[in-house]
């Protein structure tokens, strides 16, 4: 199936089997498992983001919250 490269962000192929991603465009290749590492990993730098993606959702939902405790 395609997925989004995470190295050029263009369209890279998963095998079937999740055995192995593979991009035509930059060379990418690798595990699936190392792919979803290297993946987790990038997107650990852009938790600033996700975190503001958060604060505007707290606030929507802030008296939901005490359903967590
Ligand atoms: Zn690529």
């Amino acid at each position: 199936m395609k997925i989004i490269c995470p190295k050029c962000k263009e369209k890279a192929e998963l095998a079937m089997d999740f055995s192995l991603v593979k991009c035509g465009s930059c060379d990418f290749e690798m595990s699936y498992g190392e792919y979803v590492k290297f993946v987790a990993h990038n997107e650990a730098k852009y938790s600033d983001i996700l975190g503001d993606y958060t604060g505007s959702t707290e606030g929507q939902t802030a008296g939901s919250l005490d359903e967590w405790d």
